[in-house]
């Protein structure tokens, strides 16, 4: 037995909210009766309509992508921005899990599974997250041990201890580049870690969800998540 509005969403219809609002509204209908009450649960095999329309349960997809740069998690864009959905090829719904700025490249899952993506996205799974990248000037002592036990965000608020690990010190250019874990997904977390620091971020990149990398993937290219890769994220 499930919500009516749930699994009006699973279908792929609307959000749960607009569900909840189209049965307000007197739209939707079970076995031929239309049904307003909220928190309705329908069984297996139970037929409903939306507008008079048949609803049919959405098959689950699961796409890994490397995001390129100049590209956005949004599912359209005000001032006409290339959306990441919109370079995948299929007819579910899909959405971002998480998201990446615009100016970020890497790893990315895109689904049409709340639940999945939620296990994925909530600190209480402790998911790891590996980012690499470039910012303007050489990391002091002082600087590592904040990001292992956490820093002050602009917000007050303190991030998680963070796993650290140099990729390369260019003293010429004055910048370094390194990997870092966090086990989070505030907004903006690694700019504003940055710059709670006092430095700036000249790149960023994502390369690794869990155990799911995408080195294999040119920017732009996607693929199909394995039984076996959702099944260990769940
Ligand atoms: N942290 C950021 O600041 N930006 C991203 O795109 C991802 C993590």
């Amino acid at each position: 037995m499930e919500r009516l509005q749930k699994v009006i969403a699973q279908a792929g219809v609307a959000s749960r909210r607009k569900a909840e609002e189209m049965i307000a509204q007197g739209r939707v209908s079970v076995n031929g009766e239309i049904v307003s009450e909220m928190g309705y649960k329908v069984k297996k095999g139970d037929y409903i309509e939306v507008d008079g329309n048949p609803i049919e349960k959405e098959n689950k997809v699961y796409f890994l992508m490397n995001k390129p740069k100049k590209t956005m998690c949004t599912s359209n864009d005000e001032f006409d921005r290339t959306c990441v959905v919109d370079l995948i090829h299929c007819k579910e719904r899909i959405f971002t899990v998480g998201r990446l700025d615009y100016d970020t490249s890497g790893v990315l899952i895109l689904t049409n599974d709340g639940d999945f993506a939620n296990a994925i996205i909530h600190p209480r799974y402790h998911i790891p997250k590996v980012y690499n990248l470039t910012i303007n000037g050489i990391l002091t002592i002082e600087d590592m041990k904040k990001i292992k036990n956490g820093i002050i965000l602009d917000d007050g608020t303190k991030t998680l201890p963070a796993k650290f690990k140099f990729t390369e010190k260019d003293k010429e250019k004055n910048q370094c580049s390194f990997d870092l874990t966090i086990c989070e997904g505030r907004n903006r977390q690694i700019k504003r870690m940055m710059e709670a620091l006092g430095y700036e971020v000249r790149r960023l990149h994502r390369k690794q969800i869990a155990f799911l990398h995408c080195s294999d993937l040119r920017q732009g290219e996607y693929r199909i998540l394995k039984p076996f890769e959702v099944k260990q994220l769940r």
